[in-house]
């Protein structure tokens, strides 16, 4: 087999450090500046304008959960989403259960306004959804109402995998979940089932690849 050029990314400085602490737990991870800077603006706006030169960094998250932080971490120096094989529990719920990892991945993203990670987490959910079947769960989708705004993606995301379900499958289970599921989902539902009445809901596979990223001056369309 032949062998591959190396590939031409930036490398990474290993140079100062910041420590962060994360969680109600306040654990303490030290990253290198030059990584946390180059991903994510709000570190950027948080180490240039809220310290003198010479400063200890500190960052403090209380609000993000430490397993999705460390997941963000794997990203932010490996370049690569990863979420746990979990081979031992049934396939819906280990499905569901790769669906919360990312979604909570994604709540990182938009914490620490880095849309790269965004984008690369929705590829990500849309790829799970066409490997396997089970939408997102009312859990799943209760924690992507609470922690995105109303113009988020991943939303749309949520509506159309809903929207594409099998009725016979999705109907029992609503109504089983019916007081769990967020007002503003059902609300959404409503919506769109309304305008259904004049067209197919589209399933997120079918959707053009940048259909759930968000482009901009920054962060150009995928090629
Ligand atoms: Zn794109």
């Amino acid at each position: 087999m032949a062998l591959q050029p190396p590939k031409k990314k930036r490398r990474i400085t290993y140079g100062d450090t910041v420590a962060v602490y994360v969680g109600a737990e306040k654990r303490l991870f030290t990253l290198h500046e030059s990584v946390v800077l180059e991903h994510s603006k709000f570190f950027r706006a948080a180490l240039t304008k809220g310290f003198k030169e010479g400063q200890s960094r500190l960052i403090h998250l209380p609000e993000i959960e430490t397993p999705a932080f460390e997941a963000y971490i794997q990203w932010m120096y490996s370049h690569e989403i990863v979420i746990n094989e979990c081979e031992s529990v049934e396939e819906a719920s280990k499905t569901r259960k790769q669906y919360s990892e990312l979604i909570e991945l994604y709540v990182v993203g938009d914490r620490l306004e880095n849309t790269n990670l965004r984008n690369e987490v929705m590829t990500a959910l849309v790829q799970l959804q066409e490997q396997s079947d089970p939408n997102p769960g009312c859990k799943n989708v209760s924690r992507v109402y609470k922690e995105t705004p109303e113009s988020s993606p991943l939303r749309r995301f949520v509506l159309d995998s809903w929207l594409d379900a099998d009725p016979d499958e999705a109907i029992p289970y609503m109504k089983y979940m019916r007081l769990k599921f967020p007002t503003e989902f059902i609300f959404d539902m409503a919506l769109e089932l309304f305008q259904g009445k004049t067209r197919p809901a589209v399933r997120p596979v079918d959707r053009p690849k940048c259909f759930y990223h968000e482009h901009n001056d920054e962060t150009p369309a995928c090629e």
